[in-house]
């Protein structure tokens, strides 16, 4: 997405534009969807002000039961920029050198995109994994070796035997 400061109005400005992973630098597996994105630009004098409004589905890998599933993505994130370099400002701002520039906004969008995704994925919160001595899916079924907890370490050299 591409913004040419030159170009804009005093007031607001508005955009709208379709991005993918490529365009974006993004990790494919997690963004194989079209990232719609719309962008509000409010001009002020040498203040620039950029909300983007983003949507996609994300595709993610369960923590717990490694299965894959789709989350929604919608996000709202404000960029100041100040076409002024000679001033100081502080830190949140993005400092551009010339109106003549485009703004990095697609480094912006990579970064909201980027952190929206969860340390911890999970499918569904009460997601119960993997049984980790059997390896059946607990979401599933429930596994022989669940039912005797006590016995777990019993039934897994049982189950090792039975393998071998
Ligand atoms: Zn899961
Ligand atoms: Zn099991």
């Amino acid at each position: 997405m591409e913004i040419a400061i030159a170009e804009l109005k005093p007031g607001a400005n508005h955009f709208e534009a379709e991005e993918d992973w490529q365009s974006l630098e993004l990790p494919p597996v997690e963004f194989p969807a079209a990232i719609t994105i719309r962008s509000l630009a409010d001009l002020e004098g040498r203040l620039l002000t950029v909300r983007h409004h983003l949507l996609t589905t994300a595709q993610l890998t369960c923590d717990r039961c490694l299965r894959q599933f789709s989350q929604s993505i919608d996000l709202d994130e404000r960029f100041i920029f100040a076409i002024d370099p000679r001033s100081e400002y502080d830190d949140d701002v993005i400092v551009v050198q010339s109106e003549e520039q485009l703004l990095p906004l697609n480094q912006n969008l990579r970064e909201m995109l980027l952190l929206t995704l969860p340390l911890q994925k999970l499918c569904r919160d009460d997601c119960q994994g993997l049984c980790p001595l059997c390896g059946s899916d607990l979401n599933q079924a429930k596994c022989d070796c669940r039912l005797a907890p006590d016995n777990s370490l019993k039934v897994a050299l049982k189950q090792l035997k039975e393998r071998s």
